[in-house]
């Protein structure tokens, strides 16, 4: 997909005032600029490209890219921490969510960053896929009350593309998948529960049903992990490091041979 890189400009992603002043808030406060940019189509920044590429080249990677619709991308050079929010075109137009739905998200984990709680460190190999959903199971429940505390409409993004994932379940279930999948299925359970209240979209309890068909030990391991971080998961590190060690506990119960 690199030769795609090279396509002309877009116009720049237009994003409501309530971003806008978010992504500012964020850029300010860490005197640096934050970079949108969609896959294929955006110009990648040149002091950006050969990272990216040597990042795009790693197997791991490339697909947790392309199994996204946006992700967050941070590294230091220099001294100088760069962040860009990556779009995934494609998986963006499946699923038709808007770029501001997803750039939200994104920004709620660069503020987080910008605060010093930052993710598990990113480990190449097998266990790479792994630190990202320990961080996101931890990271999604604290940028989720941000962006209601500042108005941002993130639920119908949300629950459109999880009723679209049971309309696709119902047709094909599966079961738990490899590590990766059943890590990944953990987090999903953990944001759909305490994303979204009972009957908060038609179709929550019959996914909820679904995804612990797949995975039966995950359902009962992301119950007790929401119990065990029930109103605790706040904007403290010593609380913030709490919750990033009781996440991975509960991985590695699930992944335990
Ligand atoms: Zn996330």
């Amino acid at each position: 997909m690199w030769p795609a890189f090279l396509f002309a400009m877009q116009l720049p992603v237009a994003l409501p005032p309530v971003l806008e002043q978010w992504k500012s808030e964020i850029e300010a406060s860490t005197f640096q600029r934050i970079e949108i940019v969609r896959i294929p189509g955006d110009p990648i920044p040149a002091e950006d490209r050969d990272v990216l590429i040597s990042y795009f080249s790693k197997p791991d990677f490339a697909g947790s890219f392309q199994r996204a619709q946006a992700m967050t991308f941070r590294y230091e050079r220099a001294g100088k921490t760069r962040s860009l929010i990556l779009l995934n075109l494609p998986r963006m137009q499946q699923t038709q969510n808007s770029p501001a739905a997803l750039i939200s998200h994104e920004l709620g984990h660069l503020w987080l960053a910008s605060l010093g709680f930052i993710p598990p460190v990113y480990e190449p190999g097998p266990r790479a896929c792994l630190g990202i959903h320990i961080g996101d199971m931890v990271q999604h429940m604290l940028l989720r009350a941000e962006s209601d505390r500042r108005g941002i409409d993130w639920r119908p993004s949300y629950a459109r593309d999880y009723q679209a994932a049971n309309d696709t379940l119902r047709g094909a279930p599966m079961g738990a998948g490899d590590n990766c999948f059943r890590a990944q299925r953990l987090s999903l359970m953990l944001d759909v529960r305490t994303g979204f209240e009972h009957g908060a979209f038609p179709g929550r309890e019959e996914y909820l049903d679904a995804l612990a068909k797949q995975d039966p030990q995950a359902e009962a391991i992301s119950i007790e992990l929401i119990e065990e971080l029930d109103g605790k998961v706040q904007l403290d590190p010593n609380g913030y490091a709490w919750a990033l060690e009781r996440a991975r506990s509960a991985l590695e119960r699930l992944l335990a041979p």
